[in-house]
Formats: C-alpha cells, sequence, structure tokens
C-alpha cells in the first residue's frame, strides 16, 4: 500500500502556525513512507472565502519546502461528484432531501435550548411521503440534503494518535450533505475527495474529531472503506489556552518577513506535538523525515513557546556558512536600513560585515538594525552616551582629543594593529582600556553596544572613523 496523505485547508483565512503544523506532519509521513503528499483546497464555502488565502498558503509551503505531489485540487471544481453522490444516497434510503425554511430550523433549535436539549435536526423531513416532497418541489423550495443517521448504535474509530474514540449516534443528528445551492458541506465533499484520491491516512486538527464519526457513517452508507484517522493534538499558549495573537504566535509569512529561516520552522513546528525523544531539540529535515512517526506525536496540546522559537532560530542562522548567511541577510538590509542609505547595496562592504554579526542576530529581521552605523553617513545619538561611567565631559573631551591625534597618525588601519595600539595608548595615558574603548565604540558607531570594536573600525575605515571621532569631538563641546 502507498501512502496517500492530503493536507485540504480552506481558505477561509491566512495560514497560521496551526495549518502549517497539520501539513507539515502530513508531509513528513508522506515522505518518511515514500508516499504522496496531496493538496486539495476545500472551497465549497463561498460566503467564508477570503481573497488570496490559498496564494499566500502555497507561498508558505514553498518557502517552507513542503513540495507537494498532486493538486492543488479545488472542490469548487468538482461539484457534480458530490452532487451525485448525494443522488446517490437518497436513492440507497441514506439521504432524504430536507425542505425546512431557515427560520422553523430555528424555531426547533430555540426549543431545545429551552428544554434544555442539544439541538439537533427534528427529523422533520425524513419521513415525508413521495406526494409530499413532489408539492414541496412544485412549491419551488430547494432542499438540502440530509443523512439519515441510525437513531441507535455507536460509532467508534480507532484514532492512530489517541486510541479508541467512540460516539452515541443518536447525539449525531441528520446532517447536511448538500445544501440547497447544490454545494456540498464540508463532510461530504470530504469523505468524497479522501475516497476518490484514495487518500490512506486522514491527520487533521484535533477539532474535527467530533466529525470523523460522522464521516464514517457516510462511508458506511456509501460501502466505501474509510481511510485512518490521527488526530493531532492542539497548539496551545504557555497559559494552555488554545493558541492565539496574544501568545505572540502569528500568520506564517510574518515569519518569513521577520525573518525566520525555513529549517528552523520546520524543526520546531515538528516538536509541537512530536518528538525523537526526551531531549532531543536540533533535527535536519532528513532526520524528521527518517524518525517522523505517528506512535510519537503526543496526545496532548503542544506548548507553543516564543522564546525557544528564536532560540533555534538563532542557532540555524549561527550554522550558516557565511555566505549562505549574506545571501539571506540582503534583502533584509535591502529592506530594512533607512531610506537615506543607497541602494543597491555594496556586496563587498556586505560580505566585509556580515561575520561581525552572525553570532548575534537571532533573526534576520534583527541584522539591518544591528549594522546600520555601516552604512549611514551621520550617526544620530545623544552626547550623554559619550560620557562614561566614572567620567565627566570634560574628561571625555580631553580623551577623544588625544585618541583622535593619535588615531590620525596611524598608517595600518587594521584591526590587530588597532587593538594593540589602542590598548598601548590606554596604558599610556594610564586609563582603564575599558574606558576608552566605550568611548571609541560610541564616538564611531553611535551606540553603546556593538559588535567587535576594532573589526568595526577596520571595516569603516579611517577616513569615516576619524570623522566620527572628530563629531563625537565636537558633540561633547556641546556639554561643556
Ligand atoms: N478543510 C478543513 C480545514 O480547513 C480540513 C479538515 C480535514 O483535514 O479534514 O482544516
Amino acid at each position: 500500500m502507498t501512502v496517500r496523505v492530503r493536507f485540504a485547508p480552506s481558505p477561509t483565512g491566512y495560514p497560521h502556525l496551526g495549518n502549517i503544523r497539520t501539513a507539515l506532519f502530513n508531509w513528513l509521513f508522506a515522505r518518511h513512507h515514500n508516499g504522496k503528499f496531496i493538496l486539495r483546497v476545500e472551497d465549497t464555502d463561498v460566503t467564508r472565502k477570503v481573497e488570496g488565502a490559498i496564494e499566500t498558503m502555497m507561498d508558505s509551503l514553498r518557502w517552507l519546502n513542503m513540495d507537494w505531489d498532486e493538486g492543488p485540487y479545488y472542490q469548487s471544481q468538482r461539484l457534480s461528484l458530490y452532487q451525485e453522490t448525494a443522488n446517490r444516497l437518497i436513492e440507497g434510503g441514506y439521504a432524504y432531501p430536507c425542505y425546512c425554511s431557515p427560520e422553523r430550523l430555528e424555531a426547533v433549535r430555540r426549543e431545545q435550548m429551552r428544554q434544555k436539549q442539544p439541538p439537533k435536526y427534528d427529523e422533520y423531513c425524513r419521513n415525508l411521503t413521495q406526494s409530499e416532497r413532489v408539492e414541496m418541489e412544485a412549491r419551488g423550495i430547494k432542499p438540502v440534503v440530509r443523512l439519515k443517521v441510525p437513531h441507535s448504535g455507536e460509532t467508534t474509530f480507532e484514532d492512530l494518535i489517541r486510541g479508541q474514540i467512540t460516539f452515541n449516534n443518536d447525539t449525531i443528528g441528520d446532517l447536511v450533505l448538500l445544501k440547497s445551492d447544490g454545494y456540498p458541506t464540508y463532510h461530504l465533499a470530504n469523505v468524497v475527495d479522501d475516497h476518490l484520491m484514495n487518500i490512506t491516512h486522514v491527520l487533521r486538527a484535533d477539532e474535527w474529531v467530533s466529525s470523523t464519526p460522522r464521516h464514517i457513517l457516510i462511508y458506511q452508507a456509501l460501502n466505501w472503506q474509510p481511510p485512518q484517522f490521527a488526530h493531532l493534538p492542539m497548539i496551545l499558549g504557555p497559559d494552555k489556552s488554545k493558541l492565539s495573537k496574544r501568545h505572540g504566535a502569528t500568520a506564517i509569512n510574518e515569519y518569513r518577513e521577520q525573518g525566520y529561516l525555513p529549517d528552523a520552522m520546520i524543526n520546531f513546528l515538528t516538536l509541537l506535538g512530536w518528538s525523537l525523544d526526551d531531549h532531543t531539540e536540533l533535527l535536519r529535515r532528513d532526520q524528521l523525515i527518517q524518525h517522523f512517526s505517528l506512535e510519537r506525536v503526543s496526545k496532548t496540546g503542544a506548548v507553543f513557546d516564543k522564546v525557544k522559537l528564536e532560540w533555534m532560530n538563532g542557532v540555524y542562522l549561527r550554522k550558516l556558512g557565511i555566505e549562505e548567511y549574506t545571501k539571506q541577510a540582503m534583502p533584509f538590509l535591502e529592506r530594512d536600513l533607512p531610506p537615506s542609505v543607497t541602494r543597491p547595496l555594496d556586496i563587498a562592504y556586505v560580505n566585509q560585515i556580515m561575520p561581525l554579526v552572525q553570532e548575534r542576530a537571532k533573526t534576520l529581521a534583527e541584522i539591518p538594525q544591528l549594522v546600520d552605523f555601516f552604512f549611514l553617513d551621520d550617526l544620530s545619538y545623544n552626547a550623554h552616551m559619550l560620557v562614561g561611567k566614572g567620567m565627566d565631559a570634560a574628561m571625555a573631551a580631553s580623551i577623544i582629543e588625544v585618541a583622535l591625534q593619535k588615531l590620525t597618525t596611524i598608517d595600518t588601519w587594521d584591526s590587530q594593529f588597532l587593538e594593540s595600539y589602542l590598548r598601548q595608548l590606554s596604558t599610556n595615558l594610564n586609563l582603564n582600556t575599558g574606558k576608552l574603548f566605550s568611548l571609541l565604540r560610541t564616538a564611531v558607531t553611535g551606540r553603546t553596544a556593538t559588535p567587535p570594536l576594532f573589526q568595526t573600525m577596520a571595516i569603516l575605515g579611517k577616513e569615516t572613523c576619524l570623522g566620527r571621532v572628530r563629531a563625537a569631538r565636537d558633540r561633547l563641546s556641546t556639554l561643556q
């Protein structure tokens, strides 16, 4: 048997972590078993369709390198298949047309609520005679089609993650299969397609678990073999409630815009509900494929931890070769450096800078702000930043004056030489190196925390550094 799984998003919103985690588990399962991963768009709820949602979904899958083998199939282009199946169910006595108006259904529901009963269709149309049906049709009423759900007995299935799950049939109610406009409901279209597409395993979010007995009843009525089911644990926020924006989770394309790497995302998302053992956190894509199994998917909710995601992304960023790192960083620099910086950026210059930040950034989007002073003509910072601890403005000014004179005389402008020269200078001045270095750091970068000072100065070059030290001297004079 070839494993065939599907990811079946509805285009009712932009993809979030939960959608992508579902796609990912299907994809890993397919790749692990050398099976097929199918993309199917469940777009039969026309009223809830969000423009661009599917394109964004496919973009996200491509970005994460989750390639699909078939599809996208669109359910909206397969309506006749569902209609034929609904008719077949009516002919077999497993389904019936229902002419009840929304007003009547609403009244029934309200009455049930009043009597503290769970809402359920009261089967008014289940036993209409042929002539009653003809009459309804003659009045121009377009029916829905409902499944005849048995009143007694149970529907049971073996969930590959959660074990045996049983529902009492009398709690289910005669569900709608086909709407009056000829569109199928999720239940009918989902079953028909899983059957016609030879889906062997349905891996989907936990929230669909109560739909599964309905689906199984449809399979039984059609005399089709149901696929196997596995319901994936819910993703929770740290407070154990359902994951939402409030927990720092956002639409998947925002992670891309914030500079998360696809491989880090894949690693992180797989661990939202799956584990190799009780300690391994870092797994490459090929290792995830090799080890993925439903046996190690947890039954309980998986907690989303944004700090862990950032940490993991930092690890993946540091593992990149410097060329790849620079290549990944480039679009973020182009996008986020201040507009005054001339584009396109000088690649040779960027190449020099990137090794200095590779250890520091947790996301690609952090890089531009870590390095913007390399690109700016004028720094803007508060003059008080130049006055370090245990100093006053006059002292800072005199130190900077000496440093300026000395630096002017240097010919060899590389980081090693600068370091030994400036260390020597601080000894000569009988000045703590920290004081001198932090003053210079602020002067040449406008920041108090930066990449290593001497390498930074070497890349900036003598001209720029001297200009900035002079500007710092002028700033300090305004404080005295
Ligand atoms: N269209 C459903 C969704 O949006 C698919 C559920 C399923 O996989 O059966 O999640």
